[in-house]
């Protein structure tokens, strides 16, 4: 879960790159920064908080070039710390390197117990950093034949942006389990998660970088490079079904749509006695559109949410019911009167918010709450860059849909099918990671890191 973003070949580089992350922040609220190169020197800020709190006029003029990568982050991997914020900026025997990742890799500990036995020195605990020691470790002539060598040593998630003195590099997974789209502004590269961000800079979406593939930009021309491994594509869905901004394409579809075909699929799949839907905002949104479209029910706005609310607040000393909920949601009460409400989000990962979300809808007046989940139990965790706590921290892992149902207190509640889910996104159903909701892990965390995950494992509210 993070967003990133690069532009090659213009004079404002940093500032675009800048607005891209504006547009990706919902990929990451936990830190950001962006580095630029100008023909001589990278010039860096890296911060803790929102992309907004971070660069103001003064800092992005500093950030001089015409390349620059940018990045927001959600700590996935590695603790929550500045050290760990991104870009991760070195110096090599082949020049100034700088690196943005968004995903997972599931063999970063392997690697980096090899390096350090090795001698290297690691100064962050990101799985990030040991592209940039593979890349140390084996300098060729051009960076992108030590970039390529990194890369077939790490297995995983990974869509990388690369500076480097003479090119700015895009590298997605073989498997192509994070979104990457490369865009053109006025004739110039670049490259960002969602293609949301392409939209605000008025850059052109041109295409989706092949998973496997590796595109250098220099000046306005980019080359392609293809990673020797070709596995099946395993693309995240769960991208399609919460992470990704509705206004995106993603994987070559609407990210919208096809919330709005789940949706529709849901009241197909799990018809409920109500009169009036609900969405449980931002989440369920275009899923709820979807229902009440199918279903004939009329669509209501009976929850608003604060918009405004920071990392941190400062909670009352005296206790207030919901607090964590109520500071974002608000039910509307001449909206839910009385009524019979189908309440749509897109899942229940520990039940803890949904529960408090269903009495709030209760306490607002509704006369029954039918909860409808436009996915899937939610039952394992993802190794590729998703943040689920650990698998008995899910609900579902350990629980029935019925045990589910009166844990959060709802009338009724049922999920959308893993056919109807792939059905509702389109593509081969074969092409999708549905890890967390099967089990299915195409692609195996090393068992040096596994052992190190049993050995040591890190709480998913301390990540
Ligand atoms: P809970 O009932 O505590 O499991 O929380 C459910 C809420 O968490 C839903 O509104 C989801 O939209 C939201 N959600 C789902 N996946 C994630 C995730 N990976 N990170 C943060 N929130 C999520």
């Amino acid at each position: 879960m993070c967003g990133i973003f690069g532009i090659e070949g213009c004079d404002d580089a940093a500032n675009l790159t800048y607005l891209g992350l504006y547009a990706l922040q919902h990929r990451g609220q936990e830190s950001s920064g962006i580095v630029s190169w100008d023909g001589g020197k990278l010039h860096f800020l890296r911060a803790m908080g929102h992309v907004s709190d971070i660069f103001h006029e003064k800092a992005l003029a500093d950030l001089t070039g015409f390349r620059a990568i940018g990045h927001t982050r959600y700590s996935t991997a590695g603790t929550s710390v500045i050290d760990n914020a991104q870009p991760i900026v070195v110096k090599t025997s082949f020049g100034q390197l700088a690196l943005v990742h968004n995903g997972n890799l599931v063999n970063p500990g392997e690697i980096r117990h090899r390096l350090e036995a090795e001698g290297s020195i690691f100064q962050t605990t990101s799985d990030t950093e040991v592209i940039l020691h593979l890349m140390a470790k084996a300098p060729r002539r051009e960076v992108v034949e030590s970039f390529l060598l990194a890369l077939e040593q790490v297995r995983g998630a990974y869509s990388l942006l690369l500076i480097a003195e003479d090119c700015l590099i895009a590298a997605r997974d073989p498997n192509g389990f994070r979104p990457l789209v490369l865009g053109d502004l006025n004739g110039q590269p670049c490259f960002a998660s969602e293609s949301c961000a392409f939209d605000l800079l008025g850059a052109r979406l041109v295409r989706e970088l092949e998973p496997g593939e590796v595109v250098v930009a220099r000046g306005g021309k980019i080359q392609s490079h293809h990673l020797s491994q070709h596995p099946e594509p395993t693309r995240c869905i769960f991208e399609h079904v919460y992470f990704a901004r509705p206004d995106s394409k993603v994987f070559g579809v609407s990210v919208a749509q096809s919330r709005l075909r789940m949706g529709a699929r849901l009241a197909r799949e799990a018809p409920a006695p109500a009169d009036i839907v609900v969405p449980v905002p931002d989440s369920g949104m275009y899923a709820a559109m979807g229902y009440s479209r199918e279903s004939g029910l009329p669509l209501e706005l009976g929850l608003t949410r604060n918009h405004y609310v920071g990392r941190t607040f400062i909670e009352p000393k005296q206790s207030i019911r919901h607090f964590g909920v109520k500071i974002k949601l608000n039910p509307v009460r001449e909206l839910l009167e009385g009524k019979r409400v189908v309440l749509v989000d897109d899942s229940i990962v520990r039940g803890t918010t949904s529960k408090k979300i269903v009495r709030m809808v209760r306490e607002g007046g509704a006369a029954e709450v039918h909860l409808r989940i436009s996915a899937p139990p939610t039952q394992w965790p993802c190794h590729y860059g998703i943040d689920t706590p650990i698998r008995n921290e899910l609900i579902a892992a350990r629980h029935s849909i019925e045990e589910i149902r009166q844990f959060i207190e709802a009338d009724s509640l049922a999920y959308l099918s893993l056919e109807g889910l792939l059905t509702a996104v389109g593509g081969p159903a074969e092409s999708y990671c549905t890890a967390c909701w099967t089990g299915d892990y195409r692609v195996q965390v090393s068992s040096w890191d596994q052992r190190q995950a049993e050995l040591f494992p890190m709480r998913s509210e301390e990540r």
